[in-house]
Parts: C-alpha cells; sequence; structure tokens
C-alpha cells in the first residue's frame, strides 16, 4: 500500500515533552517545531525568570541564534562592555582589560546580553508552542514505545519522549539518572548575584570588579539606571550552604563585611531584592545524556559553570543538535540520542576542562596569584599578545552540523 505524504508526515511527529523553559528547553523546542514534532514546555516558575546575571555570548551558539533569525533582537537588548577593570579596596584601578581583543577573535560575533533577555527572546520565537508556566514534570515512566509523564499539577499525560533541560539541579536528571551527587563536580566557588536600581557610581560599559583572595565582588552598570552585582566566593567561607534567601543575604553580609570598596553600600541595599540568585559554581559530567525515551540538554547534561563563559551558547547548540539528529534519523530516537552524544560530549568534555583553568582569575586564593592576575590582564590589552593569551578561550573546534530542511 502506497502511504499519502500525509500520513508519513504524521508518523514522524513525535509529541515531546520538555522541562525547563531556560535557554536549551525553548531552543530546542524551536527547532523541534521547525521539523514537524509537537514540544510542550514545562516551568516551574510561574513565569519566565527575570533578574539574575549579564551573561557573554558568543560562539557556536551565536551561530545558531543567528540561524534562528534572533540576533536583530538579541543586538538591541545587548551591552558592548569595552572595559573590564579591577579595582583596589580605594577604588584605585589595578588593571584594565580591553574587550575588543574579545571583538577580534570572534569576527565581531560577541554581545553581553542579560541571560532573562536571551531567555525571553528564544521563548518569543516559540510561537504557537504549548508552554505550561508554573507546572514541572514530577515523575516519568518509560514503557515500551511511550513515556508516561505525571505534572505538578496531577495531571497525567502519554509522550514520545522527554527532554530534561531544567539546568544545572535538572529534576529529569535525577528521576533517569540518579542523584545530582553522582555526576556533580562543585568547583569550590559559591556564586551570587542581584540588581538595584538607582545605585552609583555607575561605569558605564565597563565591567569593575574588587578582588581579595578568596572573594570578588563585580559591578556592571545596565539600562534604565539599573545595576548588576556579581559575588563570586570560595566555598572555604560556607560551613554550611545557607537554605533560603534570608540565609543567603545574611551570608553574604558575613562574607563581605570586611571586603572594602564598595561592599559595604551594595550590600546595605541587598535586603531591596527579592530575587538573588545564588548557588554552588559545579560542572556536570555524565557517561550517558540519555536513557530509553529521556534525553538530557544545557546545564542538565553537562554544565561548563560560568567559567566557561559559554554555557548559554553551548546549551543552545546541544539543543539544536539533538533536535537535529531526532530529525535525520526519521522516528528512530535511538539512533538519533546515539549520534547527539557521539558528536557533543566529547567536546562538551573538552570545554569543561578548559574552563576549569579560568577557576582561579574569578577569585585568586592568595595576593600573590591576585597580582599574576592582574598583571595577565594589563597584558591582555597589548593588541597582539592580547590575542595569543586569549586564543585558548575563545577556541572551538565543532563544526556544527548543517540538518536537512523540512516542508
Ligand atoms: C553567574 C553566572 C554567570 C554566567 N555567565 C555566563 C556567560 O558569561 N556566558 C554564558 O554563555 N553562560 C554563562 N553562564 C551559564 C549559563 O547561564 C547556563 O549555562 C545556561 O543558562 C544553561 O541553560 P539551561 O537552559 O540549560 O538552564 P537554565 O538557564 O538554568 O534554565 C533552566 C530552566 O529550568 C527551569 N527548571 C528548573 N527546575 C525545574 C523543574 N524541576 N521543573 C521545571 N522547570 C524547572 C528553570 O526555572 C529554568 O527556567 C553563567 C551562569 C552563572 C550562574
Amino acid at each position: 500500500m502506497m502511504l499519502s505524504p500525509s500520513f508519513g508526515l504524521e508518523s514522524l511527529r513525535m509529541k515531546i515533552a520538555i522541562n525547563g523553559c531556560g535557554i536549551a528547553g525553548p531552543t530546542l523546542a524551536w527547532w523541534l517545531q521547525r521539523y514537524g514534532h509537537e514540544p510542550v514546555l514545562f516551568d516551574e516558575s510561574p513565569a519566565l525568570r527575570t533578574g539574575g546575571y549579564v551573561i557573554d555570548f558568543w560562539g557556536t551558539g551565536y551561530d545558531i541564534a543567528d540561524k534562528m533569525g534572533l540576533l536583530p533582537g538579541l543586538k538591541e537588548d545587548a551591552y558592548f562592555i569595552q572595559h573590564v577593570r579591577t579595582v583596589t579596596a580605594g577604588g584605585r584601578t589595578t588593571s584594565s582589560l580591553n574587550t575588543r581583543a574579545f571583538h577580534d577573535m570572534t569576527n565581531g560575533r560577541y554581545m553581553s546580553i542579560a541571560r532573562s533577555d536571551l531567555a525571553r527572546q528564544i521563548y518569543q520565537a516559540c510561537d504557537g508552542i504549548e508552554t505550561q508556566f508554573g507546572t514541572s514534570v514530577t515523575d516519568i515512566e518509560d514503557q515500551a514505545d511511550k513515556v508516561a509523564v505525571r505534572l505538578s499539577d496531577g495531571g497525567q499525560e502519554a509522550y514520545d519522549l522527554v527532554v530534561g533541560a531544567d539546568g544545572l539541579h535538572s529534576h529529569i536528571r535525577a528521576l533517569a539518572f540518579g542523584p545530582q551527587e553522582q555526576f556533580e563536580n562543585h568547583i569550590g566557588f559559591y556564586v551570587a548575584a542581584f540588581i538595584l536600581p538607582g545605585y552609583y557610581p555607575r561605569d558605564e560599559l565597563t565591567y569593575v570588579s574588587h578582588t581579595k583572595p578568596g572573594r570578588q565582588i563585580s559591578r556592571v552598570a545596565l539600562r534604565d539606571d539599573q545595576s548588576l552585582f556579581l559575588f563570586v566566593f570560595s566555598k572555604s567561607f560556607v560551613t554550611q550552604q545557607p537554605v533560603g534567601e534570608a540565609a543567603e543575604k545574611a551570608l553574604l553580609r558575613e562574607i563581605y563585611c570586611d571586603m572594602g570598596w564598595e561592599a559595604g553600600a551594595i550590600l546595605s541595599r541587598i535586603d531591596e531584592v527579592s530575587d538573588v540568585y545564588f548557588d554552588r559554581v559545579s560542572q556536570i559530567k555524565m557517561p550517558v545524556w540519555t536513557k530509553g525515551h529521556v534525553a538530557l540538554v544545557g546545564d542538565a547534561a553537562a554544565c561548563v559553570s560560568l567559567l566557561a563563559g559559554e554555557g548559554t551558547g553551548l546549551a543552545m547548540t546541544e539543543a539544536y543538535v539533538l533536535a537535529g539528529e531526532l530529525h535525520e534519523a526519521g522516528n528512530d530516537h535511538m539512533a538519533a540520542f546515539q549520534a547527539y552524544q557521539e558528536r557533543l560530549q566529547p567536546y562538551l568534555a573538552r570545554k569543561q576542562d578548559a574552563a576549569l583553568k579560568f577557576a582561579g582569575l574569578f577569585a585568586p586564593k592568595n595576593w600573590f596569584w591576585l597580582v599574576v592576575r592582574d598583571a595577565l590582564m594589563n597584558l591582555t590589552s597589548i593588541p597582539l599578545l592580547g590575542k595569543q593569551l586569549l586564543a585558548g578561550s575563545f577556541k572551538s573546534d565543532l563544526d556544527l552540523p548543517m540538518y536537512a530542511e523540512t516542508q
């Protein structure tokens, strides 16, 4: 019997639950929809997450955003930071890095943007894709040809596949692969970030930071009179991981009380903020990213940590490749899962290793390494030398696969 073209297409159409609507989740949904599948996004948050921190965006993620037609909108929201400056407790500049080298190394395909703005722009492109905010996948049962899914609102449904795009502390990973401790490498730092309105001084398009051994505090001036503050500190300051925002704020005040520079002024306003970002700095290393009808993408699968300065781009890369391999493999999801992992896992492992080399730059463990770091930063402003010093950070040995278009 001849199959009609529409029947053929229907038989390839898969209904795919994606838990997590951050960066990887909506990127995956966008590409799956383009290939004729039916993705459904879930996020435990009642709406797209706001606040957070500013990320550097470049590399293969930037190329994928280009393919998705997102660049014009992203450029409107972007910041083209010109200097990275370190200062003493009294505010005197100790090193300064001109970011021209970043733009040269990436052929101008580099921007800084609030993570929440990047997430919003990707999500807004997901026109017509069903999304259930305030609802998450709480349980999964992998059956012969489907996954039975239980939702936090009590609902139950069957999907062809389930994808965990739910970040560093992925619930889908825990359900399908086991506890996070098996896969988490805590790098030895904690990170916190928050945004305040009307904070002065401001240094436009400049990333200013003050470091003492094991502790760093930075600020970046944002639009609309907002400023972002980022704290990175060694786990040696943390005897017990704080639980809840009040405890996190108290810990930040304690760790930074004798920091000098603007730490006192910044932290005196922390109670104005209701969404402080606070987490361990960790990487996720897993031997496999897929199991049965379940796959992981983004930080859930292979978090590289903030040290890589590329986690969002890599999350988008994983989403793009997973969708592309599913498309190429028809409805043989096992073949697609294998190809997804083979293409990307060694690459992500190299990115993770490279990121670890930057750990000391954020919060050097003693004054000697602090002086060495500042000296290196100054050297990067010397045009040719700067390029050589930064070459490793922008290295990418992945050729983004091209997948056939549909329809
Ligand atoms: C301080 C800091 C600085 C960084 N700097 C950079 C940088 O300069 N450049 C860069 O590219 N990357 C940077 N990163 C990394 C980057 O933010 C992440 O790698 C990226 O956001 C990962 O995307 P994701 O979609 O996998 O996860 P996320 O962006 O974390 O999204 C996960 C989503 O899942 C949802 N979720 C969580 N749990 C559940 C659940 N149980 N059920 C349903 N939904 C759930 C969350 O609400 C969220 O929407 C930085 C990270 C930090 C912390």
